[in-house]
């Protein structure tokens, strides 16, 4: 109703994956519509807020950022907690980037909240002719777990702003 129609409805993201699949270049081609070649290594944990307007909706992203590295795993539950979406993302040329998605996915499975939305992002497809992930087998790995999936460059910010709007979208149906 109209008087629900100003509210904000504020979302906790997280990304999480391996080093170097691009999870700080996707936020700050997002937040900032910036890209770097020489991206910094995340240290810890960071986030960025940004409000997302979908089908008229607010949404107050806050969109923590992380190395993912074992020596922070003291944080994991901490990182998680409260936790509306979670953004599992790998690089479409490294196989390995997309095997380490098991591992996310366990670690979602025994930190984060029961019904949080998770979102497979493939990046990197400004080097389609490096692809060693084939879509069928990325495909059939989401379907299994109840993930959704899309594709991204952060590099020349394909589909980046259709990410982040789909999982408000996926969010809004959900709850
Ligand atoms: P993170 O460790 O997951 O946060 O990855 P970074 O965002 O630090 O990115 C790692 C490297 O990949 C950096 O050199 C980025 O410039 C590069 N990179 C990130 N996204 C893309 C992309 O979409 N395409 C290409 N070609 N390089 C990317
Ligand atoms: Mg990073």
């Amino acid at each position: 109703d109209s008087e629900n129609s100003n509210q904000q409805t504020e979302l906790k993201i997280v990304l999480i994956g391996a080093s170097g699949v691009g999870k700080t270049s996707i936020v700050e081609r997002f937040v900032k519509n910036f890209f770097n070649e020489k991206q910094r290594k995340t240290i810890g944990s960071t986030f960025l807020s940004k409000v997302c307007v979908v089908n008229e909706k607010s949404y107050y992203l806050n969109i923590w950022d992380t190395a993912g590295e074992e020596r922070f795993h003291s944080l994991v539950k901490l990182y998680y907690r409260d936790t509306n979406i979670a953004i599992l993302c790998f690089d479409i040329t490294k196989q390995s980037s997309f095997r380490d998605l098991d591992h996310w996915y366990q670690e979602l499975q025994n930190s984060a909240p029961r019904n949080v939305i998770l979102m497979i992002v493939g990046n990197k497809t400004d080097l389609e002719e490096e692809r060693e992930v084939q879509e069928k087998e990325i495909k059939d790995w989401a379907l299994n777990r109840n993930c959704s999936y899309i594709e991204t460059s952060a590099k020349t910010g394909s589909n980046i702003n259709n990410l982040f709007e789909n999982v408000c979208k996926i969010f809004s149906e959900k709850f």
